[in-house]
């Protein structure tokens, strides 16, 4: 089995209470999603943590950043964007399911923690645009691409006549 590139051996890396080491590591995190967006599959998700030792344990601080892709909530298009997501999190070797990872060995597998801060910060609503007009419920036409005729006119024009009328 191919060795994950999340991976990390602290031992390696000279890593020991009180010390600092810096990680990059970049991967697929095929499968995370939620309802409305997802990373793409095969896209590469990047790690980037300053790994401190603490007495039985590690704490990561950094930040995880992916793209994403999903649907326009309202119109159904196709949106994209690139998450950022600042994460401050604790591997130990006796952990607490909850709260902390697991510090297994010498061996810190960051894939957890970056699976979880990516499913944190994935858009549940994605909008194309702040201004997206969405679809007609009537006829399913995209209102961003014009009116389809479905709504009445706003004004109509013999009102219009009506209101000349009466001001003259
Ligand atoms: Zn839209
Ligand atoms: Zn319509």
């Amino acid at each position: 089995m191919r060795q994950s590139p999340f991976v990390v051996n602290v031992a390696a890396l000279g890593l020991g209470p009180g010390l600092r080491r810096h990680v990059n590591r970049r991967g697929s995190l095929d499968g995370a999603a939620v309802t409305a967006s997802a990373i793409p599959s095969g896209a590469e998700a990047e790690v980037d943590l300053m790994l401190e030792g603490v007495p039985g344990g590690v704490v990561a601080r950094g930040e995880v950043m992916a793209p994403w892709e999903g649907d326009c909530r309202r119109c159904l298009a196709a949106v994209s964007g690139e998450l950022h997501c600042q994460v401050t999190e604790v591997f130990e070797r006796s952990p607490d399911p909850d709260q902390t990872y697991p510090l297994a060995g010498d061996q810190l597998d960051l894939e957890p923690l970056a699976r979880d801060a990516v499913l944190l910060e994935l858009p549940l609503a994605p909008l194309c645009g702040e201004g997206c007009l969405g679809l007609c419920p009537t006829c399913g036409a995209d209102l961003n691409e014009g009116a389809c005729g479905c709504q009445a006119e706003v004004s109509d024009p013999r009102w219009a006549a009506l209101d000349a009328l009466r001001h003259d």
